[in-house]
Parts: structure tokens; sequence; C-alpha cells
């Protein structure tokens, strides 16, 4: 299947995540804010682009390709993200 418009949303330029990202701290920074910002990925060093999960920031939610839950993140979700499985699958064309 050929990728769909939201895929292409889901790979959108860095620009919008970005002014999210600072957004959010201006929103709520605090001691924790600074915590994640340094433990802001979930897997550094790998491909992956999920937020690490956090107690103001909890793996909560299901991921809207598969449904699995406590898959992402609300921020992970705010950014527009699927799991890692559905982003693996889509980038090698399963
Ligand atoms: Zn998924």
């Amino acid at each position: 299947m050929a990728r769909d418009p939201i895929s292409e949303y889901y790979y959108g330029p860095a620009a919008s995540d970005e002014s999210l990202e600072d957004f959010s701290d201006r929103m709520e920074y605090d001691a924790d804010e600074q915590f994640e910002r340094n433990q802001m990925f979930a897997e550094p060093g790998s491909n992956s682009a999920l937020r690490a999960a956090t107690k103001t920031n909890p793996r909560n939610l299901p991921c809207p390709t598969c449904g699995e839950p406590n898959r992402l993140t609300p921020k992970d979700r705010q950014l527009g993200y699927q799991c890692n499985q559905c982003a693996d699958e889509q980038e090698r064309g399963y």
C-alpha cells in the first residue's frame, strides 16, 4: 500500500516538532521538565523518535495505527507519532 496522507503528516518536517517542544517548555517549566529534557528520547542512539515515559508523560495511550494499548505518551500523540513497531514496518515497506 502506498504512503497515505496521514503518513506524510507523521513524518513531516522537524520544524513543527521543535515549535511544539518550545511551547510546552514555556508552559510548564520546572525541575521535572529539566529532568525530562535530559531523558527526551526513549531510546537514545536508535532511530526511534518516541519520547521517554515519565510521571508527567506516562506511556498510557494506544497506537493510532495498530491499536495496541500503552504504546504512546501524550507527547508522542501531540507530535503525531505511532509506535516503534508500526514505524519500523512502514519504513521497511511491509
Ligand atoms: Zn502501532
